[in-house]
């Protein structure tokens, strides 16, 4: 580690106390973001026990206090109402400067914070492509996507280079949130500082290299690209764009339009814990070739059997998830209004997975309740966040409900949608997935 103090204090020159200071202290930042999908922040505000203080990195995302332990337990955050995320890392997307309506792939996505972050700013408007290529951790994203509420979202685990030779200039916005050498989370992650050596980082780049010239494949005339690292070393950063610029001309720096952190290669920010987060490296490469738009797929989306649709109309109303339904398997997935129908790039979700047909009946899937308001769901029990009752549910318990309820029902706190149950005789017959529920 030696090596590393040195080329950090030849980094920061005067500020390298200042680092040290942070360095050597057990003090982390830690963040939340709010997911806007689900809740407000006053909303969150209100119902959490502690302060909310804003980060200076975007305007969703707030400090989590010292002296809270945990809250990934709280039954706000499974119901999605926010996503931990390190502050820092809400950088990047928001130098991607996502607009409802966007075409945007996340190339490098798990576990989520980014995706689900890009997700909040599309507002379900648009498409989101989140993928990762380790199947293990494709899994963990497709997690957090459901437990977001994610209706516009394909997931799928490929290979970067496969996957943007397939979706060939079809993005108006590409996030590379590039595996690097990680020494933003060295004070968190002994792992990333036993593995680190000047050979680690430079394989790192060249990797970074590789990926980015990936991306631009999937990239439109006109698009942007936001690369980010949450690591210092200038091989991964500065040095990897150099090099990609030199050899791509049609791409430049763009500024922002961001003041957090510090400048570098004139529009790229640096973020350093003196800036208030562990650290991470952003900027934002556009593609100064003439706007093509993307290119279009058919969808050939087969005959829906009338019982399908009665069964979306039996638990939801007004047909939340739009109309455009695909079964494949025992799989029903409702689409979103644009999407490319791309077969061999492991693709695990495709919108919202309404439900699952059973031998003789249709089972709503958890993914679909995630997504909906209570409002939208034909019936609905709401419990506050320090209630027994969704102690209860979290645990996987059964929990008593008003005699008139029938069916499948929505599971809220504070009306935020948590997962879902079936009522009968005035017990709900506990849904919540096993593997999402709390333990002791
Ligand atoms: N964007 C994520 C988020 O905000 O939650 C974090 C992404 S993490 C920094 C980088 C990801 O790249 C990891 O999930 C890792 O598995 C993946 N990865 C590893 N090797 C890769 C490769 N050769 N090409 C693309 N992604 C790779």
């Amino acid at each position: 580690m030696k090596k590393f103090f040195e080329r950090m204090k030849s980094l920061l020159g005067d500020e390298f106390n200042d680092f040290l200071k942070f360095y050597n202290s057990e003090k982390f930042f830690r963040g939340l973001r709010v997911n806007t999908l689900k809740c407000s922040a006053d909303k969150l505000q209100k119902l959490l026990d502690f302060e909310l203080l804003k980060t200076p990195f975007c305007n969703e995302g707030f400090y989590i206090p010292e002296e809270i332990i945990s809250i990934g337990n709280s039954p706000l955050h499974h119901a999605g109402a926010f996503y931990i995320q390190e502050p820092s890392a809400t950088s990047a997307v928001e130098m991607l400067n996502v607009e409802p309506g966007d075409k945007v792939l996340d190339l490098c996505a798990a576990p989520g914070g980014k995706s689900t972050q890009i997700a909040s700013k599309l507002n379900s408007k648009g498409l989101l492509w989140s993928n990762e290529v380790v199947k293990s951790r494709a899994k963990i994203l497709l997690s957090n996507i459901e437990r977001m509420g994610v209706k516009n979202a394909v997931v799928s685990n490929c290979h970067p280079d496969l996957l943007c030779g397939k979706l060939s200039g079809y993005f108006d916005k590409i996030l590379v949130d590039a595996p690097c050498s990680g020494e933003g989370m060295f004070r968190k992650n002994s792992q990333a500082q036993n593995e680190w050596s000047i050979e680690h980082i430079k394989s790192c780049a060249t990797r970074q290299i590789q990926i980015l010239n990936s991306a631009k494949k999937a990239l439109r005339g006109g698009g942007v690209i936001v690369y980010s690292t949450c690591t210092f070393s200038k091989e991964e950063n500065e040095g990897v764009i150099t090099e990609f610029l030199k050899e791509n001309p049609e791409f430049s720096i763009e500024d922002s339009g961001v003041s957090f952190g510090r400048p570098s290669l004139q529009y790229a920010r640096r973020i350093f814990p003196m800036d208030g987060g562990e650290g991470h490296f952003a900027v934002r490469l556009r593609k100064n070739t003439e706007f093509l738009p993307s290119p279009e797929f058919k969808n050939n989306i087969s005959k829906i059997p009338d019982n399908v649709y009665k069964f979306y109309d039996d638990v939801f109303l007004n047909r939340p998830f739009g109309n455009r339904l695909e079964i494949i398997g025992e799989n029903i997935y409702a689409l979103p209004e644009e999407i490319p129908n791309i077969t061999g790039t492991g693709v695990l979700r495709k919108g919202v997975l309404l439900g699952k047909i059973k031998k003789n009946r249709i089972e709503p899937h958890h993914h679909a309740f995630m997504s909906a308001k209570p409002e939208q769901c034909r019936n609905y029990v709401d419990f506050d966040v320090n209630s027994e009752e969704i102690n209860h549910f979290l645990h996987g318990n059964e929990i008593k409900t008003d005699t008139s309820l029938k069916g499948y029902t929505a599971v809220c706190v504070n009306k935020i949608t948590t997962g879902f149950g079936k009522c009968s005789n005035g017990v709900l017959k506990n849904k919540y997935p096993k593997g999402l529920r709390t333990l002791k």
